[in-house]
C-alpha cells in the first residue's frame, strides 16, 4: 500500500498538471477539452512510465535472476525486492537441500555395500556404483529399466516376487566370479530397497578354515593312531626287551611330532592375536644366531657344515622369542633337507638402503619353481613324507612369514632343484642399527637412537 498513495498523487498531479496546460493551450479550442486532453495525457504518461517499470522486472524474472533485481523507488522497487528476496531464499533452501542430498549420496557410494532403489514398478530408481559392479548395471543407461530385464538370477528374480524379503538370499555374481548375499526392504509407496554384499571374500576364508581344521585333524589322528597301534600291540603281545625299546622309541617319536604340532598351531595362534612388535627394543644378531646355531648344530649332529657369519654388533628391534624361532625355523629347514655332507650357511647383510637381511643359504635338494609361491601356506610340503620323516609339521614357513611380516619385513625365496636354496629374511632400515655408534653416545647423538 505505500508505493500506491504517492503514484496515485503523482498520476493526480500528473493529470491536474497536464489539464492546466491543456486549459491554457486549448483556450482557444475549448478549454474543456484542453484540460481533459491534458488530464489524459498527464495519466497516460504515468500509465507508460509505470509499465516500463514493470516490464523491466518482468524480463529479470523470466531470465536466470541473475544479477540484483531492477532497483525502482516505489512500488516496482518494492515489489522487485520482496520478489528477489523470496526468490534467493529459495535458492538458498534448494542449494542446502542439494548439498545434503549430495552428500547422502556420497555416503550411498562410499557404502562397502551394493546399494539399489527400485519404484513400485521395479525399475531402478538408482544405484551406487558397488551395486553396478555387483549385478553388471550401468548406473546412468540402466535407469528406469525393469530390474528383473538386467538382473536375470532365478533366484534373484524369485525373491522379488515372492515379496518376502524376511532373509537375505544368495545370489551367484552374473560375470560367474564370486557370489553375492541379497536384502530387500520395502520403503515409501511400494519401493524397494536392495543391499548387495560381496561374500567371495568371506566364503573363500570359511573355506580356508574348513581346510585348515581338516588338515589339523588329519595332522592329529594320525600320531594317535600310530601310537594307539603301537599300545594295542604292547598290550596283547608279548615283547622282548629289544622290542619293546624299539615300540617305546617310536612312540616317542610320535608323541613329539604331536607336541611339536601343537606347539607350532599354538605360536601361530599368539601371532594372530598379538600387537605388532614395538621397534624400540633391541636384540643382537649375533645373540640371536648363537641360540640358533646351538640348535642347529645339535639337530646336524656333525652331518653338515655350519657357518654363521656377518652379526658384528648388529642389532634388530623386535621381539627376541618371535625372530629366534623364524631364524631357527629357516636354520632347521636347511639341516632337514640337506643331504649328509652338505653345507649351510647363514649370515647377516647390511644393504644399501639401509636395511639388514638374515640370509640362510644350503647346499639341498632345492625347490622346484612351481612350489616357491606356497611354500608359506600352512601344511604345504613339497615332499610330505620327508617333512614328516625329519620332523616338520608344515607349519614353519607360515610362521616364519608371520613374525617377518610382523616385524615390517619381508621373506624373500630362491632356490633351483639339485643346488640349494637361500632364504632371506629383510628386515626394513627402521628395525636395524649398529650397536657400536651407539655404545658412546654423544651430545648430538643420544645412545637410544639407531645409527644406520
Ligand atoms: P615343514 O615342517 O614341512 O618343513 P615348512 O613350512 O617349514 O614345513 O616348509 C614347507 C615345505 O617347504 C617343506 O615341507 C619342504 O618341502 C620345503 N622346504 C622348506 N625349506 C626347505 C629347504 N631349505 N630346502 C628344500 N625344501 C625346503
Amino acid at each position: 500500500m505505500s508505493g500506491l498513495l504517492p503514484r496515485l498523487l503523482a498520476g493526480l498531479l500528473a493529470m491536474g498538471l497536464g489539464a492546466l496546460a491543456g486549459f491554457i493551450v486549448g483556450a482557444e479550442l475549448g478549454a474543456l477539452i484542453g484540460a481533459l486532453s491534458g488530464g489524459l495525457l498527464g495519466f497516460a504518461g504515468i500509465v507508460v512510465f509505470d509499465a516500463l517499470r514493470g516490464w523491466r522486472l518482468m524480463r529479470w524474472l523470466r531470465g536466470a535472476h541473475e544479477g540484483v533485481a531492477p532497483r525502482d523507488s516505489g512500488f516496482w522497487g518494492e515489489l522487485a525486492y520482496r520478489i528477489e528476496r523470496s526468490l534467493r531464499a529459495l535458492e538458498r533452501e534448494a542449494e542446502v537441500e542439494r548439498t545434503h542430498l549430495a552428500q547422502f549420496v556420497s555416503a550411498m557410494q562410499a557404502s562397502p555395500n551394493g546399494v539399489l532403489l527400485l519404484d513400485a514398478n521395479d525399475q531402478i530408481e538408482w544405484c551406487n556404483a558397488r551395486a553396478a559392479d555387483h549385478f553388471g548395471l550401468d548406473p546412468e543407461r540402466d535407469r528406469r529399466q525393469r530390474v528383473t530385464n538386467l538382473i536375470r538370477s532365478p533366484a534373484f528374480v524369485e525373491y522379488l516376487q515372492a515379496g518376502n524379503f524376511d532373509e537375505p538370499i544368495a545370489v551367484r555374481e552374473p560375470r560367474g566370479h564370486g557370489s553375492l548375499q541379497v536384502l530387500m526392504r520395502r520403503y515409501g509407496a511400494g519401493a524397494k530397497l536392495v543391499i548387495s554384499q560381496d561374500m567371495t571374500e568371506r566364503e573363500r576364508s570359511e573355506a580356508m578354515r574348513r581346510d585348515f581344521v581338516a588338515n589339523v585333524s588329519h595332522e592329529i589322528r594320525t600320531p594317535l593312531t600310530v601310537l594307539s597301534g603301537f599300545l594295542e600291540t604292547m598290550r596283547n603281545l608279548p615283547l622282548t626287551e629289544v622290542e619293546q625299546k624299539r615300540v617305546i622309541t617310536l612312540m616317542t617319536q610320535q608323541a613329539e611330532r604331536m607336541a611339536n604340532l601343537v606347539g607350532d598351531l599354538l605360536t601361530l595362534a599368539q601371532l594372530e592375536g598379538s600387537p605388532r612388535p614395538a621397534a624400540d627394543k633391541w636384540v643382537r644378531v649375533a645373540a640371536l644366531f648363537g641360540q640358533v646355531e646351538a640348535e642347529a648344530r645339535a639337530l646336524s649332529a656333525g652331518r653338515h657344515t655350519i657357518a654363521f657369519a656377518g652379526a658384528g654388533d648388529a642389532q634388530v628391534a623386535g621381539i627376541e622369542s618371535e625372530l629366534q624361532s623364524a631364524i631357527g625355523n629357516l636354520v632347521s629347514n636347511a639341516v632337514r633337507y640337506t643331504p649328509d655332507g652338505g653345507r649351510i650357511d647363514v649370515a647377516w647383510r647390511r644393504v644399501d638402503n639401509g636395511s639388514g637381511e638374515i640370509v640362510v643359504t644350503d647346499s639341498g635338494r632345492g625347490i622346484a619353481r612351481e612350489h616357491l609361491s606356497r611354500l608359506t601356506e600352512r601344511f604345504y610340503r613339497v615332499d610330505g613324507s620327508r617333512s614328516r620323516e625329519s620332523g616338520g609339521t608344515g607349519l614353519g614357513l607360515a610362521i616364519v612369514k608371520h613374525v617377518i611380516q610382523r616385524h615390517g619385513g619381508e621373506l624373500d625365496v630362491a632356490s633351483e632343484v639339485g643346488k640349494g636354496s637361500t632364504f632371506r629374511l629383510v628386515l626394513p632400515a627402521a628395525r636395524v642399527r649398529s650397536a657400536a655408534k651407539t655404545a658412546a653416545p654423544t651430545l648430538d647423538e643420544p645412545a637410544d637412537v639407531g645409527v644406520r
